[in-house]
């Protein structure tokens, strides 16, 4: 078996988020839709994306140099260098964007029509990144080529200078004891390589192979909680991803380390899901309420287990938010039970079975999810509020998703990738959280 690391620039992956609105009726009509417009879909997709993230990104870059951890400068005077340098990056995402927005067409295609072998030949050739080879062939294809100043510019670091590669962890098996072998570009893979990998999730921007086993892996500055339990060593070592501020002292127990939702997708559903009042029906260690907090007016923080709660309120304050929250120890179907619940927004991210998810082809949410189906989910975050959101896993039956909402109805579905990774399916639903694509 082989894994892949894939890797991208800067000091934490980035987060790309592809979304799409249905209507509970025939599929096979939509796909159709989507396809039909793929080019035109794939642009108008990146051009959202750039204008929403650009300032992140290049902020990202020039901050923070993998190197020697110091970051880049550029003269006040030297206009031509840094704009170099905005190119280098915007060129660079769009070649990722390419292949990452292919690999979540081919989810939706192959969740939604469960065939593989039927892809639009013009989406097979857009797989091809190399063609955007440099800036002025993204200006012919008219993509924005405007960027803005950085603010603090102080001196000038010889020629162009841009951050080492960061690497992020891609493979879906569960064991990170692996070797990093030397970097290899995809082109260079045969295709059966590929195919026997598990993951197709693979860009041309720098790709390494990962070995066997290594006896004596160095696991310098490992935690003891870690080394005990080996099967975290994999989500300890993206512990920053989870949580920023991880180092001020968040606590985790072993299940919230599989479960909470990275901070970047966090803060994103976060951002999307402004309101004055949202329930978190079912909270675990406090990834996403922390974020709804910073957004919105009132959090209510449910969970069952009583660990889990003390957790996400100590989480909480690590981030200064917790008097914001209101933590309640509880079944969820019980709690909505009494009548009592109301809000704008109720954010359900329920138990998902354990890593074991992973293993299944496609998750059926009516029968997989616990403490009971996606249906009856549905229909208890309904007498609550009429704007429901599920946090899903990324081998979701999209077509359960769709369902989901019922005849006539409409629902939006959101690939969220860190890197090239799809982390979770986000599922939305209720017209007023829904977000048109107008661009
Ligand atoms: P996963 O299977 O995705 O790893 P978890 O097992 O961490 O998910 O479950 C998510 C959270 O939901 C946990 O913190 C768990 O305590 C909580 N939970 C489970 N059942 C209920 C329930 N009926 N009501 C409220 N919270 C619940």
């Amino acid at each position: 078996m082989t894994d892949y690391f894939v890797e991208s620039v800067g000091s934490v992956p980035t987060l790309y988020v592809f979304r799409n609105i249905f209507e509970a009726k025939e599929i096979s009509e939509q796909i159709q839709l989507f396809a039909g417009i793929y080019e035109e879909e794939l642009n108008k997709s990146f051009i959202e994306f750039w204008s929403l993230n650009s300032d992140k990104i290049l902020a990202e870059r020039l901050w923070i140099n993998e190197t020697n951890r110091e970051p880049i400068w550029f003269a006040e005077s030297d206009v031509e260098s840094y704009q170099n340098f905005c190119e280098q990056i915007y060129v660079e995402q769009y070649q990722i964007y390419i292949k990452i927005y292919y690999e979540y067409y081919k989810h939706l295609h192959k969740s939604l029509t469960e065939k593989f072998d039927d892809l639009p030949i013009s989406c097979e050739e857009e797989i091809d990144a190399s063609f955007v080879d440099d800036f002025e062939k993204l200006q012919l294809l008219g993509l924005p080529t405007a960027f803005g100043r950085g603010t603090v510019v102080k001196q000038t670091k010889s020629k162009r200078s841009y951050p080492k590669v960061y690497s992020g962890y891609f493979s879906d098996e569960d064991n990170d004891c692996a070797t990093v072998m030397d970097p290899v570009k995809i082109n260079d893979l045969k295709d059966d390589d590929v195919k026997n990998s598990g993951t197709s999730s693979v860009h041309d921007i720098e790709v390494k192979v990962i070995g066997k086993k290594k006896k004596n892996r160095k696991l310098k500055g490992v935690p003891d909680f870690v080394l005990e339990n080996k099967e975290i060593l994999k989500y300890w070592r993206k512990r920053f991803s989870l949580f920023s501020r991880y180092d001020d002292g968040i606590r985790l127990d072993c299940e919230s380390w599989f479960s909470v939702t990275p901070e970047k997708i966090a803060t994103h559903l976060a951002d999307r899901l402004s309101c004055d009042l949202i329930i978190d029906a079912f909270c675990g260690c406090g990834g996403n309420a922390i974020q709804f907090a910073r957004t919105c007016n009132r959090v209510i923080a449910i969970d069952i287990d009583p660990i889990k709660i003390s957790m996400a309120k100590h989480n909480a304050k690590i981030y200064g938010v917790d008097h914001k929250i209101d933590f309640i120890i509880g079944d969820f179907l019980q709690l909505s039970r009494c009548g009592r619940f109301h809000s704008d927004i109720i954010f359900l991210s329920p138990p998902w079975g354990g890593p074991k998810y992973k293993r299944k082809d496609h998750y059926d949410i009516e029968n997989y999810l616990q403490p009971c189906s996606a249906s009856s989910l549905m229909e208890t975050a309904k007498s609550i509020s009429e704007n429901v959101v599920f946090y899903l896993p990324r081998n979701t039956t999209i077509s359960q998703v769709i369902k989901l909402a019922d005849k006539g109805n409409r629902c939006e579905v959101e690939h969220n990738y860190l890197d090239s990774r799809l982390v979770a399916i986000t599922a939305l639903y209720g017209e007023s959280i829904l977000k048109e694509k107008d661009i």
